[in-house]
């Protein structure tokens, strides 16, 4: 299966999906550059999330919170103390570093060398803010975006009026200093979050947990995931994070193994009580109709940006072994398409001229390209064979191809052929706004 990991890194490197970051230096360990069709991805995902808990979910309002905060934010969070810290061996022979919970014997993966005792290596990244470098001016990336939620609870519940149970919704940049990062944008130290906080009374914590879980579940499934990929796996008591009660992965079946790509925790009061004490603020919640008094327990949805995207991708590539038959030059080679849901396709429309060497035909394109850009994310190609354009659009996982020929001409009608079906129709010039906006149901 890593076989198929290297197409599809390939593959995204081709197309400029992602890029490995400072590449003419050599790179820089495992961190990647999302390129034009990889930013255009990832925001129709973080998009999709957005609505989902802004727009279709009651009562969730968004939050962008800075990424550098006060650092007695982590100690109050236990993030500096043992709480985020991994346990890091080394091979006394070859010097690979590990996670310890990642090895299954007590030997070197790589050389089968003797292993030092486990170290606790803490994950914060850490800074400087200010002229000044010591200990005074100490300063950490935060570690998960949740943090900067629980520090705007009170600023949110007495500017916009909620009343609990409420949820505050962040998308944002992380930071870890990960043991050892891997599986291209698997695991890596800079990474963006899609974190909900769902601020419940205590009694209601479990039902809520188990409404999140399967709305959360159901996000991916109704973007196209394959519901053979997804399950969930129970954490088990022992390997719960030092903030949970309970937690519930979403596992995605990669071609590296199941893995999680989201998190649903029952954080209990863990985050509210420590900040009130740290702090000296009560964040305690006012029920005004019952007159009860408490630190509401906080449900947590916490999903990764380019984790779902390395699923959302995984998923939707597929290989035809012989290519498909179409192509006017079928060079019997594997074809790659990627039919990946409508909503999150980088570009939904490509806009080719028949032929490049026919002014008229491309002055015609280039006008239907104008016509439709500013309401679909659009291409004009012009270079290559139509069979050739036809792949490389299927490869980035373009929804619709329309092709100007010798009969747009004529008859003011052009094909447009879909990515997974490959079918082909003839729609009129004028109709085609409407026919694109009812075929991506906006
Ligand atoms: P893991 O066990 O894989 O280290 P975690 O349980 O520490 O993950 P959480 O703290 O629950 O992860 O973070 C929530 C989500 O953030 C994860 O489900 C994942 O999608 C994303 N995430 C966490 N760490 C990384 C990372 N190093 N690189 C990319 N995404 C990450």
């Amino acid at each position: 299966m890593q076989d198929l990991m290297t197409k599809i890194i390939s593959l995204t490197k081709q197309r400029g999906f992602i890029f490995p970051s400072s590449e003419i230096y050599g790179g820089f360990a495992s961190c990647y550059d999302f390129g034009p069709l990889g930013v255009e991805l990832k925001n129709n995902i973080k998009k999709a999330w957005w609505k989902e808990m802004t727009m279709k979910q009651e009562n969730v309002v968004g939050l962008d919170a800075a990424i550098l905060m006060s650092p007695k934010v982590w100690q109050a969070s236990g993030h500096l103390t043992a709480g985020f810290a991994d346990e890091l061996v080394e091979c006394k022979k070859c010097h690979h570093r590990f996670r310890k919970d990642f090895l299954e014997k007590d030997s070197c993966p790589d050389c089968k060398g003797e292993l030092t005792e486990p170290k606790k290596f803490n994950l914060m990244m850490k800074t400087f803010v200010g002229p000044i470098e010591d200990e005074n001016s100490m300063a950490y990336l935060r570690a998960e975006t949740c943090q900067g939620i629980y520090m705007n609870f009170k600023n949110v519940l007495n500017s916009s009026r909620q009343k609990v149970p409420f949820g505050i919704a962040q998308i944002g940049k992380a930071f870890r200093n990960e043991i050892t990062p891997g599986n291209f944008i698997f695991r890596t130290r800079e990474f963006e979050q899609m974190e909900m906080q769902w601020f419940c009374h205590p009694k209601e914590a479990d039902k809520f947990f188990d409404y999140w879980r399967e709305e959360r579940m159901k996000w991916y499934l109704d973007l196209g995931v394959k519901k053979e990929n997804l399950r969930f796996r129970e954490v088990e008591k022992e390997e719960l994070a030092h903030y949970a009660r309970r937690a519930n992965d979403i596992e995605y079946k990669f071609p590296f193994g199941w893995k999680e790509i989201e998190g649903i925790h029952n954080r209990g009061d863990w985050d509210l009580s420590n900040h009130s004490k740290n702090s000296g603020e009560d964040l305690k919640y006012f029920d005004e109709e019952s007159g009860e008094k408490y630190f509401p327990h906080i449900i947590e949805t916490s999903a990764g940006a380019d984790r779902s995207f390395l699923a959302f991708l995984s998923d939707a590539f597929c290989e035809i072994k012989g290519g498909r038959t179409e192509t006017t030059e079928s060079t019997k080679e594997a074809e790659y398409v990627l039919k990946i849901n409508k909503s999150l396709a980088p570009i939904k429309v490509a806009v080719l001229p028949l032929v490049k060497n026919k002014p008229d035909l491309v002055k015609k394109a280039k006008e239907i390209y104008q016509m439709i850009k500013s309401e679909f994310f659009c291409q004009y190609e012009e270079a290559g064979s139509i069979g050739r354009r036809y792949r490389r659009q299927d490869e980035a996982g373009t929804m619709f191809c329309i092709t100007v020929d010798f009969e747009t001409l004529e008859k003011g009608d052009v094909t447009i052929r879909d990515r997974d079906t490959m079918k082909q129709e003839r729609i009129k010039v004028s109709e085609l706004k409407e026919t694109l906006k009812q075929k991506f149901n906006v």
